[in-house]
């Protein structure tokens, strides 16, 4: 195995047997409505870092435009089990990213640092695979910003619990990246409630023992790999997962 990345390990730590159904067989299967939104969703928000970049006047009718288009746009190459909610789940799509705009504590004059920015950090001297990924947005000062669509309100220690292993990661990649290190790391959720809304949850830089977290986490996954150590995990998250089917019958 030549690289690693968040997404990966993220899957492995959930279910290793979700894992060899979805990145060693690539077992295709429709997306959950949750995951589309999302995704939308976060082609918008690029679109709104990436008109500040440049320096643009930021429209919001012009974003409204560009998630109708997207959302049809996206559909062509993808299979979504929509349930006869679609117009509910856009509805939604866009009632987040109004609140969003809104709420955002990023002032529309903030140039960012990066954004949609692909780092990697070489991690042999440690005898680890080379870990890749994308960061969301990197705001001035060397602020790393990671986006989520949730269903529920996030507390800080569980969003920081959940996702420690992700921000360790951008950490790592953004000071090989740049030979600084960042000066802080925020998750900005936003919350499909019926009023949607948005938490913002800053962290400090990565701490050692959070580094020594990751680096023993991917350790686990690269020897578990090597094993074929694809085991099901049962729990909460069974309920969105789309390999249930392929689970059940696994043996
Ligand atoms: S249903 Fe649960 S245990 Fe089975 S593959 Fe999916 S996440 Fe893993």
């Amino acid at each position: 195995m030549e690289t690693i990345s968040a997404s990966r390990l993220n899957c492995w730590q959930l279910c290793r047997l979700k894992f060899w159904f979805r990145y060693v067989l690539r077992l295709p299967k429709p997306s959950p409505p949750a995951l589309y939104v999302g995704s939308i969703v976060h082609s918008v928000l690029q679109s709104w870092n990436l008109g500040r970049w440049r320096h643009k006047t930021v429209d919001i009718e012009a974003l409204k435009q560009t998630f109708h288009e997207n959302w049809k746009e996206e559909q062509a190459e993808a299979v979504i089990n929509w349930q006869g909610e679609e117009e509910a789940e856009q509805t939604t799509g866009w009632a987040l990213l109004e609140t969003y705009f809104r709420e955002t504590p990023i002032t529309l004059d903030e140039k960012p640092e990066a954004v949609e920015v692909s780092v990697e950090a070489d991690l042999s001297e440690h005898g680890l695979p080379k870990l890749i990924g994308v960061i969301d947005l990197v705001r001035a000062g060397g602020r790393i910003v990671d986006f989520k669509t949730a269903s529920q309100t996030p507390t800080v220690k569980k969003a920081q619990h959940l996702h420690e292993a992700q921000t360790s990661c951008y950490a790592i990649m953004y000071r090989e990246s740049t030979g600084r290190k960042e000066t802080g790391i925020e998750l900005h959720h936003l919350v499909k409630l019926k009023k949607p809304k948005i938490v913002v949850t800053p962290f400090g830089p990565m701490t050692d023992n959070q580094q020594t977290r990751l680096f023993k986490g991917i350790e686990s996954y690269v020897s578990g790999l090597d094993r074929e150590d694809f085991v099901p995990s049962p729990g909460l998250h069974c309920q969105s997962c789309e390999f249930f089917d392929n689970c059940r019958s696994w043996h």
